[in-house]
């Protein structure tokens, strides 16, 4: 059984970044480990939102991070295990969108979601056998 765990004191860090990015959707890429069945997720590099469209409605990762991170992973340092976005205005689930353009069978994505400057954060697994299909993971 798959399991996720995640490092005491990221959401915090995920929801206030969260806040500095208003109005617009703030990203990164999670980083940990993976032990067999247990994704670790024990940290965020966060990315400029560099998408072409509306950054208050979506988000992409900045492509030189991406290349950066996935150096530092093949020489020992920390594996991308999932991404995190926020919906500002929004809540902490997926979109349609997400769904869509989800596409690493297996990665964490947690999202937060900030309605009348309450912030909300939900972690949830990528399927192994379906990239657009979002398990919620309860225990965060
Ligand atoms: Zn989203």
């Amino acid at each position: 059984m798959a399991r996720v765990t995640i490092a005491s004191g990221l959401i915090e860090r995920l929801e206030e970044h969260a806040r500095l990015w208003l109005p617009k959707e703030g990203c990164g890429l999670l980083l940990g480990n993976l032990r067999g069945p247990v994704t670790e997720v024990v940290d965020i590099a966060f990315s400029g939102n560099v998408t072409a469209q509306d950054p208050r409605k979506t988000f992409e990762i900045d492509p030189s991070l991406i290349i950066r991170l996935q150096k530092e992973a093949r020489a020992g340092g920390l594996q991308i295990v999932g991404v995190w976005h926020s919906h500002p205005s929004g809540v902490a689930e997926p979109s349609e969108t997400d769904k869509a353009r989800s596409e690493v069978a297996g990665w964490v994505w947690i999202i937060t979601g900030i309605q009348a400057d309450i912030c909300t954060t939900n972690a949830f697994l990528v399927s192994e056998n379906d990239p657009h299909s979002f398990l919620p993971l309860s225990d965060i």
